[in-house]
C-alpha cells in the first residue's frame, strides 16, 4: 500500500504520543518501558492504516500491540485512528521489518500478525517477502517460546510460496485454510482494511498459524 506523499506525514511521526521514538533502545525493555506491563506483546508487521489493530486492541486489554509500518503516509492514518481511542495498549513504528533483530531482543515478542502482505512477484525479490525464509530467520530470533506467527492473504502464489518457506526453515503449521470465512476459524476473524475489499468482492482469505 503506497499513498501520495502526505505534506507533513514524516514530521508528525516525530512529535505523535503514539509513535514510538528510538526503537534501538527499546530492544529487550518493550513491556517495561513502553508498556509499563508485563503482558503479551504482538506484533502486526506491515500494519498498514490500523484498522486489524484498533479493533484488536480494544477487544483485548490484555495484550500489548505494536504495528510496524514501512511508510510514514500509510502509517499516518492508523495514527488519526489511534487519537480517536481510549486505550493504553497499542503503539505503533515508523520502521522496515527488515531491521527486527535490531529492535527486538532475543524472545521478547508473543505473537507477528502479517495480515495482506505485499506479494512482490517478482522472483528475484523472494526475500523482500515477509514470509521469506530470511524473515522466518529474524522472526525465530525473536519470538518466544511456543510464540506464534499469524499470516492471512488473498493471494494464492504468496500462500503456497509462505507455506514452503515455512516447511524449509522447519516451523510447524498448525492452522491452514484456504477459504477462511467457510472453515472453523471464521469465528472471531478481525478484519484488516485489504480484507475487506476482497471479502467483499467474495474472494477467498487464505489463513495459516505457524510455530517453531
Ligand atoms: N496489513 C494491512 C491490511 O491488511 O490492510 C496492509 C496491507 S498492505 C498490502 C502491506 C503493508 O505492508 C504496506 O502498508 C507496506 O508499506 C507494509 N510493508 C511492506 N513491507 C514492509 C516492511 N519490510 N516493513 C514494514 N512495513 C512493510
Amino acid at each position: 500500500m503506497r499513498l501520495r506523499n502526505i505534506p507533513g506525514a514524516k514530521e508528525e511521526m516525530l512529535v505523535n504520543p503514539f509513535v514510538v521514538q528510538e526503537p534501538e533502545t527499546k530492544k529487550g525493555l518493550w513491556k517495561q518501558e513502553v508498556f509499563g506491563n508485563d503482558r503479551p506483546l504482538h506484533v502486526e508487521i506491515g500494519c498498514g492504516k490500523g484498522r486489524f489493530l484498533s479493533e484488536m486492541a480494544e477487544k483485548n486489554p490484555g495484550v500489548n500491540y505494536l504495528g510496524i509500518e514501512k511508510f510514514s503516509s500509510v502509517l499516518l492514518r492508523a495514527l488519526e485512528k489511534r487519537a480517536a481511542m481510549d486505550a493504553d495498549n497499542l503503539y505503533y513504528l515508523r520502521f522496515d521489518a527488515e531491521g527486527l533483530t535490531e529492535i527486538f531482543g532475543d524472545r521478547e515478542v508473543d505473537r507477528i500478525y502479517l495480515n495482506f502482505s505485499d506479494p512482490w512477484p517478482k522472483a528475484r525479490h523472494w526475500k523482500r517477502r515477509l514470509t521469506s525464509t530470511e524473515f522466518l530467520k529474524r522472526y525465530d530470533k525473536v519470538l518466544a517460546p511456543g510464540g506464534t506467527i499469524e499470516f492471512k492473504t488473498d493471494n494464492e502464489g504468496l500462500f503456497d510460496f509462505s507455506l514452503e518457506s515455512a516447511r524449509e526453515a522447519g516451523w510447524q503449521v498448525l492452522v491452514m485454510t484456504r477459504d477462511l470465512y467457510h472453515s472453523p476459524y471464521a469465528e472471531g476473524n478481525v478484519l484488516t482494511e485489504y480484507e475487506d475489499r476482497f471479502a467483499t468482492l467474495g474472494k477467498p482469505i487464505f489463513k495459516m498459524i505457524i510455530t517453531r
